[in-house]
Formats: structure tokens, C-alpha cells, sequence
């Protein structure tokens, strides 16, 4: 997509901007302000097909284990309908981990479906990541946490996955 497409298309996250304005600026490398900012553009990304994206935002403990094909799969071969975003809650902590709660609507060949989540998200290094609850960390409960807070893993991010 040009720049100028980029401007005249509304964001698929159903902000009100265009995708250049909102969205598409994360896509093409800026890191994303906070996790509901971060939230919106993996929907987005889901929208558009931007499979490697979604692995990039992923906590790199997780992203080497990752059903890329799948989501590959599930993003092109679904309608999405649409997404609304719920409370957004930041936790505070160093590093910084937040929960943002949101809606998706998508249609497939078996209906329509309605996914509602509370999602865990962690920054590290001015990047904000999703932590994928579908993913096992590999971390003994007292080890470091994957997450690079240097808290324990029970204390911190063994509670979203
Ligand atoms: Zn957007
Ligand atoms: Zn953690």
C-alpha cells in the first residue's frame, strides 16, 4: 500500500483515522505508545495480513513458538467485522505490564464469531509486547520471569499464560 492509499483508507481498529494516521504508522516501525495503541495495531495487522508484525509484538520468549501458518490462515481467511476496546489498566512495575480488555468480531466459513479477552501486555526498551496466553513460558515458577522484569515467574507473568 502507498503512502497516499495508506491516508485515504480508515484504520480497520475502527478509530476514526485513516490507516496512515493511526495504525499503519506502528506497521512501518514505530514502536507503539502504550498497550491499547499496541492492542489496535495487531488487530489491524490481523486485518491486513501482516503476519510477521504480530510475531514482532509478540514477548520474544514466546515468538520462536509461534503457529505462524495458523494465524497466517485465520487472518486471511476470515471477514473482520470489527473490534471495540474495553478498560485499558497499567500495572506499573519496571518493567511497566498492563491489561487491556477488548471485543473482536470476525466472520468465517463456520459463522460469525465474538471473542472477548483480557490481554497481557509488558514494555521493554520503549517497546510494548503482547504476552500470547496460548504459548507456555519455559520457566521454573521461581526462575526469572521470560518477561525480563527480574521478578520471579510466579510473581509476575506466569499468571497471563
Ligand atoms: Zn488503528
Ligand atoms: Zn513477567
Amino acid at each position: 500500500m502507498t503512502d497516499r492509499q495508506a491516508h485515504e483508507t480508515n484504520c480497520p481498529c475502527g478509530s476514526g483515522d485513516s490507516l496512515g494516521q493511526c495504525c499503519g504508522r506502528y506497521h512501518a516501525g514505530t514502536a507503539a505508545p502504550s498497550a491499547e495503541l499496541l492492542m489496535r495495531s495487531r488487530y489491524s495487522a490481523y486485518v491486513l495480513g501482516l503476519i510477521d508484525y504480530l510475531q514482532a509484538t509478540t514477548l520474544p520468549a514466546q515468538q520462536a513458538a509461534l503457529d505462524l501458518d495458523g494465524m497466517r490462515h485465520w487472518s486471511l481467511e476470515s471477514t473482520w467485522l470489527g473490534l471495540e476496546v474495553g478498560e485499558s489498566t497499567v500495572l506499573g512495575g519496571k518493567p511497566e505490564h498492563a491489561l487491556v480488555s477488548f471485543t473482536a468480531r470476525w466472520h468465517d466459513q463456520s459463522g460469525e464469531h465474538v471473542h472477548q479477552e483480557r490481554s497481557a501486555f509488558v514494555q521493554n526498551d520503549g517497546h510494548w509486547y503482547f504476552i500470547d496466553p496460548t504459548v507456555p513460558l519455559k520457566a521454573g515458577r521461581n526462575d526469572p520471569c521470560p518477561c525480563g522484569s527480574g521478578q520471579k515467574f510466579k510473581k509476575c507473568c506466569a499468571a497471563y499464560v
